[in-house]
């Protein structure tokens, strides 16, 4: 009987250490699933410039010519438009929203 008693308490202590263990575990990941898309969110707008400097490059709305600093702006009829540094003075003109 004794040794039941002894087997069951082992057994609760083992049931509960394995339970702390994999909530630990569990928060651990959850905490580490947080700072991955914050470190891959911080990470991705530098290689996407970095792309965005080589082939990637988007064409300009109005000179259309492949520039990897674009400025948008909000033409008159409510579309994003991408003007590179040449064409900036012509959507200043035009008064658009720059983003
Ligand atoms: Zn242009």
């Amino acid at each position: 009987m004794l040794i039941a008693i002894v087997a069951a308490v082992l057994l609760a202590g083992a049931g509960g250490a394995f339970w702390l263990g994999r909530r630990r575990r569990k928060r651990a990941v959850s905490r580490s699933a947080k700072v991955v898309p914050f470190r891959a969110a911080r990470k991705r707008p530098g290689k996407r410039r970095e792309s965005a400097a080589g082939e990637q490059a988007r064409p300009c709305s109005l000179c259309r010519a492949r520039n990897s600093r674009l400025s948008f702006y909000i033409d008159e009829s409510g579309r994003t438009i991408g003007v590179c540094k040449d064409c900036r003075p012509k959507a200043e003109a035009r008064e658009l929203d720059r983003l």
